[in-house]
């Protein structure tokens, strides 16, 4: 008897989501007893998309990601499986706060405050960030009762009816900014905040939930640390989260990797898949992940299905630009006693953001020496993007010197631009994610997975990456029974 040729399967990207999902092919192969060939094309010459690391005198320095959410489990059983649990390191326990950018100067955010409103009452009165008017509108949120029905909702929309117009500008618009590099104005709340919608239904106040959560929050904190430590909210690895990228690698065998392999069509033909790869080639497939941002997969399917063309491109990016700048420690007067800070739209920077790297996480920079990576672009920015190299780190230099009270020029400066990189869930997203999974349902053997769906953070597309790869391996199996 002879053995069946083995099938194939091709993922499209060779960021995390497709890393991760070329993994999980082989093994979900492996484990099931199916014969199956991977292979994972990328377009350009280096597999880990937005996440990449350089390491420089001693300096380890995040061009992209810096760390992911621990609440999210699929990020720490990834770390865990790809056995980096023990490279796993939360932020500097001394250094948990941040500030924002107020009249020019950089305020703490009060104590207990939540990205959109506060859960401890006396830090956030004593606060300058907010006007007393502002202050008594935002507590107006105790009295507000939670809206009925109507469908989703921006969050500026979501913020400005419970807390008022200055909660928006002052903190809810750079908090969120510094993290989808988005316009509150346009993001769906349902789809990127919905434990604030939940938090509004179950309890009529957010603040009120908030606090629960807090007191909550406490309790089984000090339940846990008799147990043992546990995680903090935010988790990076020590060698930096390229490594995340350099473990997926070699657990994928190097014949199943295509660099500089650009998917350029996609047509059925004879029951299975054929890849048209730029400048010449193709690749046949049983399967398809397409683990690519929106707009080269509406490229690939848009001629399978019009309907799904349409709702993919519907989900555009913004870009952003990060920039780190490494300093001898007697060269910044701020004593970087926090994370880092954000900058509202309203005070009228091209500065978005800048972490304090090295106050942030150990081992980012080395005895005496500080790191800061400063963030430009997002919702309100991108014409700033389009300037030279030398520009712009002289422009983030004009705005960062007077802030941080920093002297001279940097001992090392890492621009990095990530020209559409960042998925923005508009308004509708979850009812246009539904749509895509409807039409990417009625073509076998294909699946999609990334950013651009369920999540933005590492965790989600680990998540997403894995229930693609598994209803392919599905597809797979039920096809040759
Ligand atoms: C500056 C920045 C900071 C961030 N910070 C954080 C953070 O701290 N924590 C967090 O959890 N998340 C963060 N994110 C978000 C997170 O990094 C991304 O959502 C995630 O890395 C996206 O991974 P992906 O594989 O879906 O897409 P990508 O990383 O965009 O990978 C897609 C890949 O597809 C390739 N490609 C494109 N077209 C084709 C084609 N036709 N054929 C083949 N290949 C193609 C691209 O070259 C690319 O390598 C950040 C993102 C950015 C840009």
């Amino acid at each position: 008897m002879s053995t069946p040729a083995p099938r194939r399967a091709v993922v499209l990207g060779g960021g995390i989501t497709g890393l991760v999902a070329a993994h999980r092919l082989i093994q979900g192969a492996s484990e099931r007893g199916i014969s199956l060939e991977v292979t994972l094309a990328e377009a350009s010459g280096r597999f880990g998309g937005s996440i990449e690391t350089a390491r420089e005198a001693g300096f380890v320095m995040e061009r992209g990601p810096d760390c992911f959410l621990s609440t999210k489990p699929e990020g720490i059983a990834l770390c865990r499986e790809l056995g980096l649990e023990g490279r796993l390191a939360g932020t500097k326990s001394a250094h948990r706060r941040s500030f924002i950018l107020r009249k020019g100067r950089l305020v703490p955010v009060p104590e207990g405050f939540y990205l959109l409103a506060p859960s401890s009452i006396l830090p956030f009165v004593t606060t300058p960030i907010f006007s007393s008017l502002g202050k008594l509108r935002m507590a107006m949120d105790f009295f507000i009762p939670a809206r009925r029905g109507g469908g989703d909702e921006t969050l500026a929309s979501f913020v400005r009816r419970r807390f008022g117009r200055e909660a928006l500008e002052r903190m809810a618009q750079p908090m969120i900014g510094g993290i989808y590099s988005a316009d509150p104005e346009e993001l769906s709340l349902e789809a990127t905040m919905p434990q604030f919608l939940e938090m509004e239904r179950a309890h009529g106040s957010v603040i009120r939930a908030l606090r629960k959560r807090m007191r909550e929050g406490a309790a089984k904190s000090r339940a846990a640390s008799a147990s043992g430590p546990r995680y903090g909210l935010f988790l990076t690895l020590e060698p930096g989260m390229g490594s995340l990228i350099d473990a997926l690698l070699e657990r994928i065998p190097a014949g199943s990797l295509r660099p500089e392999a650009r998917a350029a069509s996609l047509r059925g033909e004879g029951g299975r898949w054929r890849i048209g790869i730029e400048g010449g080639g193709e690749i046949e497939a049983d399967a398809v992940c397409l683990a690519l941002p929106t707009e080269p997969a509406r490229g690939l399917l848009e001629p399978l299905s019009e309907r799904l063309g349409a709702r993919l491109g519907e989900i555009p990016y913004g870009s952003v630009a990060t920039l780190n700048l490494a300093f001898s420690r007697e060269q910044v007067a701020h004593p970087l006693d926090g994370m880092g800070f954000v900058v509202p739209e309203i005070e009228g920077r091209m500065l978005m953001a800048c972490s304090f790297s090295s106050s942030k996480f150990e081992g980012r920079a080395p005895e005496g020496k500080v790191l800061l990576r400063a963030f430009v672009g997002g919702a309100y920015g991108e014409a700033a993007l389009f300037v030279s190299d030398e520009e712009m780190i002289g422009r983030v230099m004009d705005e960062l010197g007077p802030l941080l009270g920093i002297r001279g020029e940097p001992e090392a400066a890492v621009l990095s631009r990530y020209g559409s990189a960042m998925a923005q869930y508009r308004l509708g997203h979850l009812d246009r994610v539904r749509e895509i999974d409807e039409e990417v349902g009625k073509l076998p053997g294909i699946a999609v997975a990334g950013s651009a769906y369920r999540g933005v953070g590492i965790p989600d597309c680990a998540a997403g990456a894995g229930a693609a790869a598994a209803s392919l391996l599905d597809y797979i199996a039920a096809s040759a029974a």
